[in-house]
């Protein structure tokens, strides 16, 4: 198991579930933006949120911007060691920086007693375009030369005594990522931010970050994710909860199993099973809700549902805890199985 690292309220790592994040897309002296886009993340379930921190009035931002949102802070900060001083004394929670692109030894270690002196923990890693030149001469492009690196910039903090570290090795390749973080986790316990870097738009990133984040922890690899998209935060968070509800990762959620219906469905279970997920959304219920086209397929997943309805020609089968409840018109559909579904999420 990995390390247990305190970020603000929450934790990462030591078996603590997996954490969600995303980073903001204003600056943070744009405190009323950041602040909005921050509690709209929240809503959408992020754990922890990350912003750029470009110059002093970001830096002093965090303070004002802490006392209107609940969840942990990360400050983003390359090169400049001062900015990171100023995040911590701002009250940050966490910073994302690389020992090796902030100057010299006596810059690392004013960084390093101030994360020290103020119990910040600190993110390091390397990306597949910030791979240490001796690295990637010695060993070229690939998990190696990727993890080497990220290690490399852990043992600059460890010798200054700072140990509440997590680290990524991120790359747009999802091969190239998986096999990173697999090579990581075998050579450390700290825990393990992943996410594939520059995904892509939309859909297709999706796609990319679901397989290479969730193949990584469906192997018990990973304590955060950041599924990086180039599209609306709340997207990031929407598809980082997802793929955590997708490997039965997530505390506290309905599962509306739906079938992709067929020439058998005479009714419009598509419309129907979205308007379930809908009500579905937000519950907080440990719940598996099952919409089926037919009573052909339909009953055995229905019955292996908490709550499940097998749709017909002329009418409807309610399965409860595995058992018919009752037998509907086909007309009353959504009032008989949206009132027991309303029952279940009370
Ligand atoms: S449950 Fe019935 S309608 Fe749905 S896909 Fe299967 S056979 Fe088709």
């Amino acid at each position: 198991m990995s390390k247990k690292v305190k970020i603000g309220s929450c934790y990462i790592g030591g078996g603590e579930g997996v954490k969600v994040q995303s980073m903001t897309t204003f600056k943070p002296s744009d405190i009323d933006n950041t602040v909005n886009q921050i509690k709209l993340l929240e809503n959408a379930g992020c754990d922890i949120v990350r912003f750029s921190i470009l110059n002093e009035d970001d830096a002093k931002a965090i303070k004002i911007i802490k006392n209107h949102v609940n969840i942990p802070l990360v400050a983003d900060i390359h090169f400049n060691y001062k900015l990171a001083i100023s995040a911590i004394e701002n009250g940050i929670d966490k910073i994302r920086i690389n020992p090796g692109n902030i100057g010299s030894e006596d810059n690392v270690k004013a960084v390093a007693d101030a994360v020290k002196a103020h119990n910040v923990a600190v993110r390091v890693g390397s990306n597949t375009g910030s791979i240490e030149k001796e690295f990637l001469s010695k060993y070229g492009k690939n998990e190696v030369s990727l993890v080497e690196s990220a290690l490399k910039n852990v043992a600059v903090l460890e010798k200054h005594g700072v140990n509440d570290i997590v680290i990524s090795v991120k790359a747009s390749d999802v091969k190239l990522m998986i096999k990173s973080y697999e090579y990581l986790a075998s050579k450390t316990d700290y825990p393990l931010h992943l996410g594939v870097t520059e995904a892509g738009t939309e859909h297709d990133g999706i796609i990319k970050n679901s397989i290479g984040i969730g193949s990584l922890l469906s192997k018990g690899i990973g304590d955060t994710l950041r599924v990086s998209l180039s599209a609306d935060p709340v997207k990031e968070i929407e598809a980082g909860v997802s793929i955590l509800k997708a490997l039965d990762m997530y505390d506290g959620f309905v599962r509306v199993v739906a079938c992709p219906t067929c020439g058998r469905c005479e009714w419009d279970c598509m419309a129907f099973a979205n308007k379930v997920n809908d009500l579905c959304k937000t519950a907080k219920t440990n719940l598996k809700v099952a919409v089926m086209g037919c009573v052909v397929n339909g009953p055995g997943e229905a019955m292996d549902a908490d709550l499940g309805i097998a749709g017909g020609k002329d009418c409807a089968v309610i399965f409860k805890n595995g058992v018919i409840s009752k037998k509907i018109k086909i007309e009353d559909i959504e009032s008989e199985f949206i009132k027991e579904l309303k029952n279940c999420l009370k």
